[in-house]
């Protein structure tokens, strides 16, 4: 067998040379460790979390060839277009590969000459491929199994895959190859549903933490939608982002707005032709700045690092999705925004869909429970970090300091009084009408409904003064996001009291709830997390770079992060390298990279050397 120069390497030096990164992250040098050792592990880290070091790195470095099944087959493609771009010796095999690129792969497996191989699980299972893992196997040449997305094993789960059932047969068929489950799912019965299903009995388990600390959350009430997300963008001009949409028709709508006001905005949803759709993930993946207004069918699978921003138009129908959903951002560690309107319309919707769905109830109950906990993000007074970790089980004490209510903390006032006085007015006009309705009643509005249903005559026409149209209506949104109001099933949008309202109206319950911003500080306040530092002097160099990227990125037909990520391109353009050791001290540079693209970067930023004089000058 011909050695790799690799398997020499510690699996330090193959972070820092292979990869360019000066230090591992988290638990990834202690998973790491466990499997180049030769242990079994179950991998639960968030999106972005850097999984796929811990057990590419232990492929590299042991001997043989490290087997890596996923059920994503563009995923597949890219991350060997990234380990080919590292000098790793990677290829996929897959149902996308004509029988000839097929064979050729396997005449690489038998020659040694690969490093790491992505197979689909249907592949893997097949006879001759398990024959051919077994030559393998007995020469000692697996160096690994590593089974990404492992949830997909999962019966309860969106993702389920059949053949991850059959997965187990590795344990049997080739004890002691080390496996590494791995997935961003963490919740117990998932967790145990992998130990047990992959069997992997005896498999170390990492849990790391889920917090996502450089996405920043943020809810704002919604007035005008289209105004507020135009706002939203201004503050990301130029940076590639998602806008999820509930409706296929809403995502031609926003996405069509968007581009008239000039952003560069596409639709993505199942209703489009599969050519429209593929050729607008494809810019997005492949272009700089590109947003996608998409339904939540865009997501799965797509592993772009330098997402800026998420932005929600309608009230996710969980938490969890919610959280996988603004996952999609930031997972290149650099600043990321995660945004969401949301006002008593959205809320009042999902809840008569959830009321008047056909499901059992049971099932009905556990998704009136999910609606409630996002519900109960979207209104709460206390960090927004700290709710979603204490959802998925995580304690963590004090604010993130990087959400809106920690950056910009609400006020809280006693609301009961409030409260009651919408509640007895919902009750005196029969729990029937709708929130507009029952604020002009508050507000002794003389409309001609009111004058209709001889609503001017009640005890309650006029009680409300003290507040105004836009605070009643965040008054009854809370009240319906707490269940004291219930949306009728019928569909037109009439609110009745729920048993709970009563001790409300008795006096017997106090409502804390949060008082509205005045339009204008809604207006200022900041949606723009602080950027890494990239001195203004710097700028005009990080632009060139990014359109060297761009060129190269082209020329080989893979995507611009493939080449490098925007952090490398900020960290060259802020300390101007002219050496190349200077440029393999750069995190995101390792030998390969440097080898390859070492000298059209150096010759740019020796260029701007020249340049310097007259940017100083001004
Ligand atoms: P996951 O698969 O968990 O979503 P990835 O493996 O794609 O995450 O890693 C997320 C990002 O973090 C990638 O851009 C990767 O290059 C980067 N990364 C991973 N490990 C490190 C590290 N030790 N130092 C710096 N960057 C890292
Ligand atoms: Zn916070």
């Amino acid at each position: 067998m011909t050695t790799h120069p690799a398997t020499s390497m510690t699996p330090l030096e193959c972070l820092r040379t292979v990869f360019g990164y000066p230090a591992f992250r988290g638990a990834q040098a202690q998973i790491v460790d466990r499997v180049t050792a030769g242990g079994d592990a179950i991998v639960l880290m968030p999106t972005g979390g850097g999984k796929s070091v811990c057990y590419q790195i232990p492929a590299i470095v042991r001997d043989g060839v490290g087997i890596v099944v996923s059920p994503l087959i563009a995923l597949m493609h890219d991350q060997v277009a990234a380990l080919t771009q590292l000098g790793v010796r990677a290829a996929v095999l897959n149902s996308s590969l004509t029988p000839e690129a097929a064979r050729a792969v396997i005449g690489r497996l038998n020659r040694d000459e690969l490093d790491m191989v992505y197979v689909a699980p249907e592949r893997l299972l097949t006879d001759a491929f398990l024959d051919q893992l077994d030559g393998l196997h007995r020469e000692g040449g697996i160096a690994l199994f590593a089974i990404d997305e492992a949830h997909c094993v999962s019966q309860w789960g969106h993702d389920f895959r059949q053949e991850y059932m059959q997965l187990a047969v590795l344990a049997e068929r080739y004890p002691g190859v080390p496996r590494v489950a791995l997935t961003a799912t963490a919740d117990e019965l998932t967790r145990a549903e992998i130990r047990d299903r992959l069997a992997l009995g005896a498999a170390q388990e990492f849990v790391a933490s889920f917090d996502r600390p450089n996405i920043r959350y943020a809810v704002v009430e919604k007035d005008s939608e289209r105004k507020q997300l135009l706002q939203f963008l201004g503050a990301h001009r130029g940076e590639a982002g998602i806008v999820y949409c509930l409706s296929r028709r809403k995502v031609d709508d926003i996405a069509a707005f968007l581009a008239q006001q000039g952003i560069d905005a596409v639709p993505y949803h199942a209703g489009l032709e599969t050519g429209v759709r593929s050729a607008n993930q494809e810019r997005f993946l492949r272009e700089d700045g590109v947003v996608v207004v998409a339904t939540i069918a865009f997501g799965m699978g797509i592993d772009k690092p330098d997402v800026r921003f998420v932005a929600h138009l309608d009230l996710p129908k969980s938490l969890e999705g919610y959280y996988q959903e603004t996952g999609r951002a930031g997972r290149d560690g650099d600043p990321a925004e995660a945004w969401m309107t949301y006002g008593l319309a959205d809320l009042v919707m999902v809840r008569r869909l959830i009321d008047r769905s056909e499901a059992p109830v049971s099932v009905r109950m556990v998704e009136s429970r999910k609606l409630d906990a996002m519900l109960g993000y979207c209104e709460t007074a206390q960090c927004r970090r700290q709710l979603l970790l204490a959802y998925f089980g995580e304690h963590r004490d004090g604010g993130c300091g990087n959400c809106d209510v920690c950056l910009d903390p609400p006020e809280t006032w006693d609301g009961t009084v409030a409260a009651q006085k919408a509640l007895s007015a919902v009750v005196r006009t029969g729990g029937r009408f709708g929130a507009v309705h029952v604020v002009d009643v508050l507000l002794g509005r003389p409309t001609p409904k009111v004058a209709q249903h001889r609503h001017d005559e009640l005890p309650t026409f006029g009680v409300g003064s003290e507040l105004d149209e836009h605070a009643w209506r965040g008054v009854i949104r809370q009240l319906v996001a707490m269940n004291l109001l219930r949306p009728n099933v019928d569909g037109h949008g009439g609110l009745a009291p729920t048993d709970a309202a009563r001790e409300v109206l008795r006096g017997e319950r106090q409502l804390e709830l949060r008082r509205l911003r005045p339009a204008a500080r809604r207006a200022a306040a900041k949606t723009r997390p602080a950027t890494v530092d990239l001195p203004p002097a710097a700028e005009p160099l990080f632009d060139a770079l990014r359109v060297l990227r761009r060129r190269l990125a082209d020329e080989q037909q893979v995507p611009p992060y493939v080449v490098f990520h925007d952090a490398t391109l900020r960290t060259i353009a802020a300390t101007r390298p002219t050496t190349s050791a200077a440029l393999l001290a750069i995190p995101g540079i390792g030998a390969a990279k440097a080898e390859r693209y070492g000298e059209h970067v150096l010759d740019l930023v020796r260029s701007f050397a020249l340049d310097a004089p007259g940017e100083t000058a001004v």
